[in-house]
């Protein structure tokens, strides 16, 4: 049975002082580790087609880090970028294909993030890591080849772990988006 991801209704709830730790790839000899100084923010589960996500999970989980708080602190020789055209590029393990973080070098609302899954951590993303705080592109596993009917089903799913669904991403982060683009349109006035 194909689940949503092992982190979605397990509970699972982060520890606010968490001040962040080690992800590491699935290599059993040279894992690419990278050493994040913060916790997540907006860690979400994301039913695109680009975002790495574990075997027989339909969503990945994926939160995001100021880029100057990562750094890779093992065997980065190992990291190809999946797709150099995308807006994201994530950086992969050329050995498991595991994404160890993703990155924004265009203008972009979220330049400067980088995108990381917490569930690399020793204990699968539950030590310490913020818990997901909602789902994001829900709709798309339609077009990975998910059952259309059965999309009530994933939403209430993710209802009864707690997390609103979305067919795009939250309205927090959707107002960030719009933020960047009022401000490159001169349109942007700041509530005084
Ligand atoms: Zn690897
Ligand atoms: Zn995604």
């Amino acid at each position: 049975m194909t689940s949503l991801h092992p982190l979605i209704g397990s509970g699972y709830k982060g520890n606010p002082n968490h001040t962040g730790g080690k992800l590491s790839c699935h290599c059993k000899d040279a894992p690419v580790e990278i050493t994040l100084s913060s916790d997540v923010a907006f860690n979400h589960a994301c039913g695109c087609s680009k975002c790495w996500k574990p075997a027989n999970a339909l969503f990945s989980v994926v939160g995001v880090v100021s880029r100057e708080k990562l750094a890779v602190t093992a065997n980065p020789s190992k990291l190809d970028i999946v797709d150099r055209s995308a807006s994201i590029q994530r950086n992969a393990c050329k050995d498991c294909g595991v994404h160890l973080f993703g990155r924004i070098e265009v203008d972009h609302p979220f330049k400067g993030l980088d995108f990381v899954h917490t569930e690399l951590s020793q204990g699968a993303g539950k030590d310490g890591w913020q818990e997901p705080q909602f789902a994001g592109f829900v709709s798309s596993i339609i077009e990975q080849g998910f059952n259309p009917d059965k999309m009530p089903e994933v939403r209430s799913e993710f209802k009864r772990a707690g997390l609103e669904s979305y067919d795009c991403l939250s309205p927090a982060l959707m107002d960030l988006i719009a933020v960047f683009t009022a401000k490159k349109a001169g349109t942007f006035k700041s509530k005084v």
